[in-house]
């Protein structure tokens, strides 16, 4: 069979992220949890009408077990993409900047509204920073392994939500699990996310 889709390079070490977040949650989120939807997506992808398409493609377009498992990689993907161990040596764009100032009222203001919409989120799933077509932001709770691309909006910024994201290292306090990964968020990856179209 051949291999369509492989895992994401990690731009840091497994342990660079602690104590925010642990090597060992890395170990099973990275290295288990995010492998199996990488199988997965290959073995079902393989002789369906989406052999050959691009991921974004697939993630929003397709529903059933191809869609969620395209999801969750395409979503697992812009998650681990974003953070850095020095994330607080990093700031938006002048633009990026801009747009959320006007939206939010500061940066800070916008990663609090964020919070609230991760930690709100019943069950598993996404809460996303994103932004449309015409650079207006906005922040969806996305159950499960939705994503901005199946609402025609572009992806900049994410928090994973499953249990398997934070249960290792927080158990049942999600709150802070998200509060901690706010200085980890690297603003170079975040602006070029609103500069270029991801799919
Ligand atoms: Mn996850």
């Amino acid at each position: 069979m051949k291999e369509l889709f492989v895992m994401p390079a990690l731009g840091y070490a497994a342990d660079a992220l602690e104590p925010a977040v642990s090597k060992r949650t890395m170990e099973f989120h990275y290295g288990k949890h995010l492998q199996t939807y990488v199988d997965n997506l290959n073995r079902l992808v393989a002789g369906s009408p989406f052999e050959g398409k691009p991921l974004c493609e697939i993630a929003a377009q397709a529903d059933g077990a191809i869609g969620n498992n395209a999801g969750q990689v395409f979503n697992h993907t812009l998650y681990f993409e974003q953070f850095s161990p020095r994330g607080t040596e990093t700031a938006p764009s002048a633009r990026l900047e801009a747009l959320i100032a006007s939206r939010y009222g500061s940066r800070e203001k916008m990663l609090g509204q964020l919070a609230e919409a991760a930690v709100g989120i019943f069950g598993s799933g996404w809460a996303w920073l994103t932004a449309d077509a015409d650079g207006r932001l906005d922040i969806l709770q996305a159950p499960g392994a939705d994503n901005p691309l199946r609402h025609g909006l572009r992806p900049l910024l994410t928090v994973d939500v499953w249990e398997h994201a934070y249960y290792l290292d927080y158990q049942n306090r999600r709150a802070d699990y998200v509060a901690a990964l706010w200085p980890l968020v690297d603003w170079d990856i975040v602006s070029a996310r609103a500069e270029k179209e991801l799919c």
